[in-house]
C-alpha cells in the first residue's frame, strides 16, 4: 500500500508533470471503488483549472478553481500513470482517465480499495474522512511533548500500533512504521505507555528523518507500488529490518548466524521487524 513517502512523491510528480491545468475531459470506466466515483464527475470538474495539489494524511488533494477539491487515495494497489495523449487502448483496470491542457491522469487500481471524489474545498475539513486525522509529521507540531502526551493516553496499545494509528500521525504505515522505531532504538512491542519523553524525542526526530529520506528516494517498492511515471522508488533497498527477518542490521555487531537476526512479530496482525540488541 503506499504510505505516506509514496503518496508524496506522486503528488510531486502531479504537480511536476501536469501542474495548473484545465481540466478538459474525464472518462470513468469503472466506478466502483472503495466508494462509488460520483456519476456527475465530469459535470463537476471539467472546464476548471487546478489550482493546487496538496497531501492529507495518505490522500492527494486536487484543489480546482471552481471551489470543489478532488480527494484521491490510492487504496491497497492504485497506481498514477502520466501520459501526453489519452491511451489509445487503455490497459486492464485503468479505471479513471482525466485529460487535462497539459497532459493525461489515468488511474490504474486492479484491487479497487482506492477513493476518487469531489467535494467542496471549504467541506474538507469537516468530511468523515479528515475529521479524525492526526497531525502530519511534516507540519511542525510533532513535537517530543505531543507524541509523550499522546502515547501516555494509549496504556494498552504497543508503541508500534501507536504509530499506525492516524488519528494520533497521520501517514505511518506498516513499513515505516518499524523502520521509525528502529531508528529511535525502541522495541515495537513496548506499551505506548512506557515510553519515556527521552525516548519522545528520539521518535519523534526518527520519524521525520526516516520519511524525509523515503521522500527523497522516491518511496519504496513493494508488490503493488510505482512510481506515476513508471519507475519504481527505491527506498527498499534502504529498509534497515523491514522484511529482513534473520539478517544483521545495518548497526549490528552481532553475528546473525548466532544470534537469529532480525526478528519478525506480528502486532496487530500486522508483520513487525525489529532487532533485539540494538533497540531496548
Ligand atoms: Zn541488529
Amino acid at each position: 500500500m503506499p504510505e505516506l513517502p509514496e503518496v508524496e512523491t506522486i503528488k510531486e510528480a502531479l504537480s511536476r508533470g501536469i501542474g495548473r491545468a484545465r481540466i478538459d475531459d474525464v472518462v470513468v470506466r469503472q466506478g466502483s471503488l472503495r466508494q462509488k466515483v460520483p456519476d456527475d464527475l465530469a459535470a463537476q470538474i471539467c472546464g476548471a483549472l487546478i489550482h493546487q495539489y496538496r497531501r492529507i494524511a495518505k490522500y492527494i488533494i486536487i484543489d480546482l478553481n471552481n471551489s470543489k477539491s478532488l480527494v484521491w487515495h490510492m487504496g491497497m494497489s492504485g497506481k498514477i500513470k502520466l501520459s501526453d495523449k489519452p491511451p489509445e487502448k487503455p490497459e486492464k483496470n485503468d479505471h479513471i482517465i482525466i485529460a487535462t491542457s497539459n497532459g493525461v491522469i489515468t488511474y490504474n487500481d486492479p484491487r479497487r480499495f482506492g477513493l476518487l471524489i469531489c467535494l467542496p474545498t471549504i467541506e474538507l475539513s469537516q468530511h468523515p474522512l479528515f475529521a479524525h486525522i492526526g497531525i502530519d509529521p511534516f507540519d511542525g507540531g510533532l513535537t517530543p511533548q505531543y507524541l509523550f502526551d499522546k502515547l501516555q493516553t494509549k496504556k494498552k496499545t504497543s508503541v508500534k500500533q501507536a504509530l499506525l494509528d492516524q488519528s494520533l500521525v497521520a501517514g505511518i504505515g506498516n513499513i515505516y512504521a518499524s523502520e521509525i522505531l528502529y531508528r529511535a532504538r525502541i522495541l515495537p512491542q513496548r506499551s505506548s505507555y512506557s515510553i519515556s519523553f527521552k525516548e519522545c524525542r528520539a521518535l519523534s526526530e526518527a520519524i521525520c528523518q526516516v520519511l524525509q529520506e523515503a521522500i527523497r528516494a522516491g518511496g519504496s517498492t513493494l508488490r503493488d507500488y510505482q512510481k506515476p511515471d513508471g519507475s519504481f522508488g527505491y527506498f527498499q533497498h534502504q529498509h534497515c529490518v523491514y522484511n529482513k527477518t534473520g539478517q544483521a542490521c545495518p548497526d549490528c555487531i552481532c553475528n546473525a548466524a548466532k544470534t537469529g537476526g532480525i526478528k519478525k512479530i506480528i502486532l496487530g496482525g500486522r508483520s513487525t521487524f525489529y532487532c533485539e540488541r540494538i533497540q531496548k
